[in-house]
């Protein structure tokens, strides 16, 4: 039996210290990166924000939304071919290339991907994405789908180490997925004990990746514009958000009233209420690895999504980075054993 004795930290074990910075509004601040990635030799410039692909999050009407900001939205598995056709018929050109198609490991998925890349050219980016990226099979389909789209940007996780990261990028992923435990609704660290802070995952992940010129995406656990923050200062290349981005307009879910105020549902893809809706129940071999929970409903998400830019470009400025591209090298974390005041509640 090994214990691995390296402290492994949270995005609630630190905080930024600050820097001097020429910079004299946050205005200044440019939050668009340009990417060139690895296999696909393909770029995109924009917001690397992503929204989570999950039922009430990862919605086309999210999708427009965000891409008004720059920002990239993983559409869920749920929605049909058919639906898709809808959706880049009448979609923007500017919103098309800032989705992902999501996808598992099946043939089945396989083939729908396949038939919703051929509705439309403008179509950049794959996500597989399954819980455990460390099964074999994740590596095997990796490779299967470059070698069906040498051109687009794929996207493959869940993983938390750079042994792993290094096997994906190696297998044709231009991106790897980065996070397995630390989300909002996710219960995969009660049930199973697996997990790994998330920060360190980050950070170790973003390390290995960058180093084979690959790019990470940190999913999960930001809970705040400050742990957004955190997550790009510790490497990550994009983010990706459910919960911030969940109990909007956009995100796709009913509003329900309670006491005359309003609430949306979210719920984790492992959850109760997703294998009920979308496997017809929970198989009885499997445990529920997420939660369901009632938000308060907030409106369109236009204004979330500026706030948060709006903290991300703060802290460059307490850092002196002019561009997010380099928050990273101005970023020196503290560990901290408290983070705010809580004394109004
Ligand atoms: P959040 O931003 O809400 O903290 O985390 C979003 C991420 O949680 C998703 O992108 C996905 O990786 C993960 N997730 C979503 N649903 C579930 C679930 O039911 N179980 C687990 N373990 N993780 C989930």
């Amino acid at each position: 039996m090994r214990i691995e004795q390296d402290l492994k930290l949270g995005f609630k074990d630190v905080l930024f210290r600050p820097k001097r910075s020429t910079l004299k509004s946050r205005s200044q601040v440019e939050l668009a990166r340009e990417y060139t990635f690895k296999h696909s030799g393909r770029k995109w410039s924009g917001v690397p924000i992503v929204a989570a692909n999950m039922d009430s999050v990862g919605s086309f009407a999210m999708a427009a939304s965000l891409a008004e900001h720059g920002a990239l939205t993983a559409i869920h598995k749920h929605y049909t071919v058919a639906d898709w056709a809808d959706f880049v018929a009448t979609a923007d050109s500017k919103v098309i290339q800032n989705v992902m198609v999501s996808t598992g490991t099946s043939d089945k998925d396989f083939q729908k991907t396949f038939d919703i890349m051929a509705l439309s050219e403008e179509i950049t980016f794959i996500c597989v994405d399954i819980a455990n990226g460390y099964s074999e099979q994740l590596v095997e389909y990796v490779a299967k789908v470059r070698a069906a789209f040498p051109d687009k940007v794929i996207t493959a996780g869940n993983v938390v180490t750079g042994d792993m990261v290094e096997e994906l990028i190696l297998a044709g992923a231009d991106i790897v997925k980065v996070g397995i435990g630390p989300g909002s609704v996710c219960t995969t660290r009660v049930k199973t004990g697996v997990g790994y802070p998330q920060l360190s995952a980050i950070i170790e992940c973003a390390d290995a990746a960058h180093g084979l010129g690959g790019s990470i995406i940190g999913d999960g656990g930001c809970s705040c514009a400050g742990d957004v923050a955190k997550a790009f200062g510790g490497g990550a290349d994009f983010v990706m958000l459910g919960g911030m981005l969940a109990g909007h307009t956009e995100s796709g879910g009913d509003v329900i009233e309670k006491d005359g105020k309003k609430f949306m549902k979210f719920y984790g893809m492992s959850s109760k209420s997703a294998m009920d809706k979308h496997s017809g129940g929970v198989a009885n071999y499997r445990a529920a690895e997420g939660k369901t929970v009632l938000l308060p409903f907030r409106g369109e998400v236009g204004n979330t999504i500026q706030d948060i830019m709006g903290g991300v470009r703060s802290t460059c400025t307490y850092v002196g980075a002019a561009k997010l591209k380099e928050l990273t090298k101005r970023t020196t974390f503290i560990r901290v054993l408290e983070q705010e005041n809580n004394v109004y509640g």
